[in-house]
């Protein structure tokens, strides 16, 4: 989608510090780390949110998280403890409109407000 800025990392037209990608998904690290471990997982496909995804896409959103525990574990989280988190329209305080999973982890995270 044009001027959705995960849009162009993937179509790699902005930089981003990659650690993953397949066909239908790709990772890279959070430009503005919250942790020691903050990255964002994210279909290619250009989706708003969680909500413009459909019951087709149910195979999508299970590889996502199944990604999420991959990296978790070859970040060194996965024992200590992370969390995925996806903010999902203005409450949520989403800033980028193109569906994304943050992978947090490294340190203890604080409990949610
Ligand atoms: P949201 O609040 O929408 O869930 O979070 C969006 C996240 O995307 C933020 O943590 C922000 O730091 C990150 N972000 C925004 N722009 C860029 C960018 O150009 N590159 C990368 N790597 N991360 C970005
Ligand atoms: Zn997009």
């Amino acid at each position: 989608m044009a001027d959705c800025i995960f849009c162009k990392i993937v179509a790699k037209e902005i930089p981003a510090q990659i650690l993953y990608e397949d066909k239908d998904v790709i990772s890279f690290r959070d430009i503005n780390p919250m942790a020691p471990v903050h990255l964002l997982i994210i279909p290619k496909q250009h989706y708003q949110d969680l909500n413009t995804a459909a019951p087709a896409d149910e195979c999508l959103l299970g590889h996502i998280l199944a990604v999420a525990q991959k990296l978790a574990v070859e970040q060194g989280i996965a024992e200590s403890g992370y969390r995925v988190v996806a903010n999902n329209g203005l409450n949520a305080g989403q800033i980028v409109d193109h569906l994304h999973f943050h992978l947090i982890g490294g340190h203890l995270l604080p409990d949610f407000a």
